[in-house]
């Protein structure tokens, strides 16, 4: 790797949290959630012409226990939704999320009773990708902004995120409906 000219005399001095990040960053194995159209572009990024395993990614894995990035490529439906969520929490911490694609960050032009307005309603979300559908090349600048979020982040401050962002989803989940003879007298 290159290390042995880096480093003539042997000695490196760090911190837990950056040995963490380099570890972390350097072998993100992503979750296979291709959904829709999305999907294709997704693919496209595994293959050899541009060839995801420069950035240590090559194992798109079927199994979410061996995964720590998911990327949700394309729309999410309604009935979908628990699937994604039971996929996610299924998943090992410490674990990222890429909303790819318009339709994954925000339902796109689906706007619909169908689909999910955005992923960030069932899971959290660490990037938005927007475009309809993103080029490989949007992915691969989407996965090393997050590397470098990975790399740079304190120890515990992903999961803690993860958790206030959890708890708000909850409280917007239990708001009160509003009354429409309410709303009509505002
Ligand atoms: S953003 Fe466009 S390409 Fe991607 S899933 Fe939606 S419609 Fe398909």
């Amino acid at each position: 790797m290159g290390l042995e000219e880096k480093l003539p005399s042997g000695i490196m001095l760090t911190t837990v949290e950056q040995i963490a990040g380099l570890v972390r960053k350097s072998s993100m194995w992503p979750a296979t959630f291709g959904l829709a159209c999305c999907a294709i572009e997704m693919m496209s990024a595994g293959g050899p012409h541009y060839d995801i395993a420069r950035y240590g990614m090559e194992k798109f894995g079927a199994t979410p226990r061996q995964a720590d990035l998911m990327v949700v490529a394309g729309r999410v439906s309604q009935k979908m939704a628990p699937v994604l969520r039971q996929i996610y929490d299924q998943m090992p911490e410490p674990k990222w999320v890429i909303a790819m694609g318009v339709c994954a960050s925000s339902g796109g032009m689906f706007n619909n009773y169908a689909i999910v307005q955005g992923v960030d309603h069932v899971v959290p979300v660490d990037m938005y990708l927007p475009g309809c559908p993103p080029r490989p090349e949007m992915l691969f600048d989407a996965v090393l902004k997050l590397h470098d979020k990975v790399q740079n982040e304190k120890l515990g401050a992903h999961r803690k995120a993860e958790i206030e962002e959890e708890e708000e989803r909850r409280l917007r989940r239990e708001l009160p409906l509003l009354n429409p003879s309410e709303v009509a007298g505002r």
